[in-house]
């Protein structure tokens, strides 16, 4: 995937916000609000990961994954809730930061045993990214 397509890609999915020094920033926004802002400089590191790890990010950042949220949207799948605890429903947010499942993984990575999005706004990328291979809810 090249820059312009996955810049592309994430606007298509996200919402235009600004320009600033650093780069445009767009906003991905999931079901319970934005957790991520994506900069040019973060777009670039997203740029030289490998296909399968750039796959899984987008998937994390967009919604469009394998989550059952979005397979249900889909009709690939009927429920919508967690794999793991089936507490709330499964999108990025609930696997990142809150799925009491990943509660000892979570904490063990972050050092904390929940995660709000205002937190996960901080958090980089490729945290994201290992703590999301780390669940093995990706193939
Ligand atoms: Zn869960």
């Amino acid at each position: 995937m090249t820059y312009s397509v996955l810049m592309g890609t994430l606007f298509a999915n996200g919402r235009f916000k600004n320009r600033t020094k650093s780069g445009t920033i767009f906003r991905v926004v999931d079901k319970q609000g934005s957790f991520c802002k994506i900069t040019t400089r973060f777009a670039k590191y997203a740029v030289g990961l490998s296909r399968k790890d750039l796959k899984i990010l987008v998937g994390l950042l967009t919604g469009h994954n394998t989550l059952n949220q979005h397979l249900t949207l889909l009709k690939i799948e009927e429920d919508p809730m967690c794999r793991l605890c089936g507490e709330e429903y499964d999108i990025s947010v609930h696997l990142l930061g809150r799925c009491s499942v990943l509660v000892e993984k979570r904490r063990k990575q972050f050092g904390k045993h929940l995660l709000f999005p205002s937190e996960l706004r901080q958090e980089h990328w490729s945290s994201l990214l290992k703590f999301a291979k780390n669940s093995k809810r990706f193939k």
